[in-house]
């Protein structure tokens, strides 16, 4: 084997999940990643149905390439399809532009320090060397990791610019194809489909023949190639992140601390004790980059970056600038071929409730039973709506079912029986509910929207709960309402926290 140059070190990926929760002694779903740079939760668009047609023929290559796709990427940067090359992620490409520029003997300019590790091991395999002498190509990653900066563009050239992040700063090199600039880019960041390992080179006509004749023949997947090409159907919209990343950096202020300004998902934090501090975060489950002078990570939504805060604040000392996230907490995510649940459930929470499924009314049902029960509830759910509600309803009310069963443990000290009435205009429900373990639902509903008996049997049946419940009433919307609500109450009053004791004479559950 050719040996590689002295400096080189190799690429060195952070642990896994389950080591990470191993090394803490935590359940893997409770280890919450801060450290990819990636989105808290994939693209509605990246579910089964979508690599349906790709998996009926994974036995056979894409002869040809995949020129749907590179027609639609070329519609989404503003170029040709020959202008593009496909790789296996940025990194594939990052790869790719180094041996194709460079060999044994050439210097590879970086344009700042630090950044992605990934150009100077590019370099490296390339048998070149890393330095601003003459260099035959300069990489520059705009905007840069790890510090979220958009530097100004070098006028070195040829100039290879990682554009991973672009779409969360809106500013773009691909204006400059045709003098010498070459970008790279990503589905991993702001698609959410980083699993998937695809990306695209944007250059001059005949820059990107020559990088194609150098690249793997077909380094990409068919089912990546439909998950892209699904994503590219309705691009992301990075508002929502862009928005939370600004009001983490305002939170952060707040406790003293100084991010560095991004335009990125993530956040540089300079600090003395970078290792103790991530540290510390482990030990909570919440997983930072660490590096010599700070802490890097990724936005993912306002709940788990309310933890990240309330870690930090106690990391450093100073008092939570949110409410404490309650106790009796779980984390789930159920998926099947027809939906993706993600569920955070906090049992001692402050009715702090968001659920979004997709489900219209149902929506609406499960966050009155949460808010009634007094409940920190987080719901997510992308599903096949377009066969009918059906899958997604049934599938949330198991999801949470599962959730409320983790969040209860072993059921020691809770006051196990509880009921509610909940009289809403013409309607009146009753709800009975013992929390011993045994499932059972009796469920009746004078009149009903359609899915809601079957949603309250499966949460029963779930979350191992003998629940009875009867609504009366003309509107079904009210009968409905008023029966979510009941078990609410009932709920509130079943989880309540009594003792340490088994809530049974028999001594066991
Ligand atoms: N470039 C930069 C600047 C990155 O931060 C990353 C991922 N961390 C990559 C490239 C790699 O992206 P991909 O998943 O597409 O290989």
């Amino acid at each position: 084997m050719r040996t590689l140059p002295s400096a080189f070190a190799a690429y060195r990926w952070a642990p896994s999940t389950d080591e990470l929760a191993r090394r803490v002694g935590v359940d893997p779903i409770d280890i919450v990643r801060f450290d990819g740079n990636v989105p808290a939760w994939p693209a509605a668009s990246a579910r089964p149905a979508n690599v349906a047609a790709a998996l009926a023929r994974v036995n056979e290559y894409a002869h040809g390439g995949y020129p749907e796709l590179i027609r639609a990427i070329a519609d989404y940067a503003g170029v040709e399809p020959e202008n593009i090359v496909l790789g296996a992620g940025a990194d594939d490409l990052i790869l790719l532009s180094a041996r194709a520029f460079a060999g044994p003997g050439d210097r590879v300019a970086i344009a700042e320090e630090p950044t992605y590790p990934l150009y100077a091991i590019a370099a490296g395999l390339a048998g070149a060397e890393v330095g601003s002498d003459d260099p035959v190509v300069t990489f520059c990653c705009r905007p840069n990791n790890p510090t979220g900066a958009l530097g100004p563009l070098p006028d070195a050239r040829p100039l290879v610019v990682d554009e991973a992040y672009w779409e969360y700063a809106g500013d773009t090199a691909a204006g400059l194809i045709d003098e010498g600039v070459v970008v790279l880019r990503t589905f991993s960041k702001a698609f959410g489909l980083a699993g998937a390992r695809i990306g695209y080179v944007l250059a001059d006509a005949q820059t990107a023949a020559e990088l194609n004749r150098r690249q793997a023949p077909l380094a990409v997947s068919t089912t990546s190639a439909a998950l892209a090409l699904a994503g590219l159907a309705d691009p992301p919209d990075v508002t929502e992140q862009v928005d939370e990343r600004d009001r983490m950096t305002r939170a952060l202020n707040a406790l003293g601390l100084d991010p560095l300004p991004s335009r990125t998902n993530f956040l540089f934090v300079p600090l003395d004790d970078p290792e103790e501090v991530g540290e510390a975060l482990l030990r909570r489950g919440l997983v930072v980059r660490v590096f010599p002078d700070g802490i890097r990570f990724n936005v993912r939504d306002r709940e788990d970056d309310d933890l990240l805060l309330e870690g930090l604040a106690q990391a450093v000392d100073r008092p939570a600038p949110v409410a404490p996230a309650g106790t009796r907490s779980t984390r789930a995510l159920r998926a099947t071929a027809e939906t993706r649940i993600r569920v955070r459930l906090s049992l001692d929470g402050a009715s702090r409730v968001r659920i979004a499924t997709g489900a219209g009314l149902y929506d609406h049902l499960f966050e009155q039973l949460a808010f009634h029960a007094g409940f920190d509830l987080v719901l997510e759910a992308v599903g096949d709506l377009e066969t009918g509600p059906h899958h997604t309803v049934e599938d949330t009310a198991l999801a949470l079912g599962e959730a409320l069963d983790r969040a209860l443990g072993d059921r020691r000290g809770i006051a196990r029986y509880g009921d509610g009435v909940v009289p809403m205009d013409d309607a009146l429900a009753r709800a009975s509910i013992d929390l011993g373990g045994r499932a059972w639902a009796d469920v009746r509903l004078e009149c009903e929207p359609g899915l809601a008996q079957h949603a309250l049997q499966s949460l029963a049946q779930a979350g191992r709960l003998a629940l009875h419940v009867e609504s009366s009433g003309r509107d079904e919307h009210h009968v409905a309402e008023a029966a979510f609500k009941a078990v609410g109450r009932a709920l509130r009053v079943a989880v309540h926290a009594e003792g340490a004791g088994i809530p049974s004479t028999k001594g066991v559950l």
